[in-house]
């Protein structure tokens, strides 16, 4: 991982917003700007120097593993030895990123910082950055991604009428969890039934009935990068309209990823997929965005979505997961990780 480019990299997006100094506290980005992977950590970006603050629980973690920023290790809270630090430098701007900060926390950092010194809201300096994957990171998706399609087939072993759906979601994670995965990279999605008209229908102690729809939504963390899939199959004989719906479905998604490419405005992705469905009359049941970024978090920018005007880039990895959700009946979802690649897309997830 390229550490020293993200930090300059982050210099210029400052200068270029006028900030002199900038206060990271989402632990993804701090992650993402110097390779800490513990739960308590505060990042100064400032000149001359970058320091990182954290408490005496991660001190060795923070020597191992922190790069291109001295390391502090304090007492109390990593923010406020930040604002002590601040007022030392007494900058005249201190970015902070609104919406990831406490209010409490933005309150205590503008009593402890000097009257010169202005807190500025700032939004998704660090997420912007990350769209664009490194090649390494590539990578590690690329395996995040295998390692999360082969959860699959236990997860469909298991489905049978009379199974809890929580069942269906143990088989998956018991398996990401023996090949190594991290964790889950959200809760596991099993909805069976009714219940798959559920967009986010969590595995519940409901059972799959013996004729309808499961839509299986999952993802793992491998080596910090996450998957994330979705694969909806039918227990009994599909009827017409089910089968009618799940051929949309596909055909949506299959619609969505021919768009992707270097230079596509993702409104545009999101377009081709609604389009797709409203040939058939479903596109009013898709009631959610097309897709969105995937890396360190599950749900990252680009969201790609209505009126989203954010232009797709050789590096981006993102999801295509239309879905359409009849009330009552029963829902259709399926879910792909697509690499933007110079010329065009890679569909990275190999399930079929
Ligand atoms: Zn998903
Ligand atoms: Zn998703």
């Amino acid at each position: 991982m390229n550490y020293r480019q993200r930090q300059q990299n982050l210099m210029r997006a400052l200068d270029k917003q006028k900030l002199d100094a900038f206060l990271v506290a989402h632990l993804p980005n701090v992650g993402y700007l110097s390779g800490f992977t513990g739960s308590s950590g505060v990042l100064l970006a400032a000149s001359p120097r970058w320091s990182f603050y954290t408490d005496g629980r991660y001190a060795e973690q923070a020597r191992r593993e922190v790069q291109g920023a001295r390391i502090v290790i304090g007492k109390g809270s990593p923010l406020a030895a930040a604002a002590a630090e601040l007022t030392k430098l007494a900058p005249r701007t201190v970015g902070i990123e609104a919406d990831r900060l406490t209010v409490s926390a933005s309150h205590m950092l503008g009593s402890l910082l000097p009257k010169r010194t202005r807190l500025v809201e700032t939004n998704a300096l660090v997420e912007r950055l990350r769209m664009i994957k490194e090649p390494e990171e590539i990578e590690r998706l690329r395996a995040a991604v295998l390692a999360g399609a082969a959860l699959l087939a236990p997860a469909v072993k298991a489905i049978a009428p009379g199974v809890a759906e929580t069942a269906v979601a143990a088989e998956i994670e018991y398996a990401a969890r023996k090949a190594g995965a991290n964790g889950m990279s959200f809760e596991t999605i099993v909805a069976a039934g009714a219940r798959s008209a559920l967009p986010h229908g969590l595995a519940s102690s409901q059972s799959i009935p013996r004729q309808g729809f499961v839509v299986l939504d999952f993802g793992v963390v491998f080596g910090g990068y996450c998957s994330d899939m979705t694969r909806t199959v039918h227990v009994g004989n599909p009827t017409r309209e089910m089968r009618a719906l799940y051929e949309a479905v596909l055909a949506a998604q299959l619609a969505a990823i021919a768009t992707v490419g270097p230079g596509v405005e993702v409104a545009r992705v999101d377009a081709a997929a609604r389009r797709s469905l409203r040939r058939g009359g479903w596109a009013r049941f898709f009631t959610h965005s097309t897709g969105h970024g995937v890396g360190i978090e599950v749900h990252e920018l680009p969201r790609v979505a209505r009126g989203v005007t954010e232009v797709l880039q050789p590096g981006m990895v993102i999801t295509i997961e239309p879905g359409v959700y009849l009330p009552g009946k029963g829902g259709v979802r399926i879910e792909d990780m697509v690499l933007v690649g110079q010329q065009g897309a890679e569909v990275l997830t190999p399930a079929s």
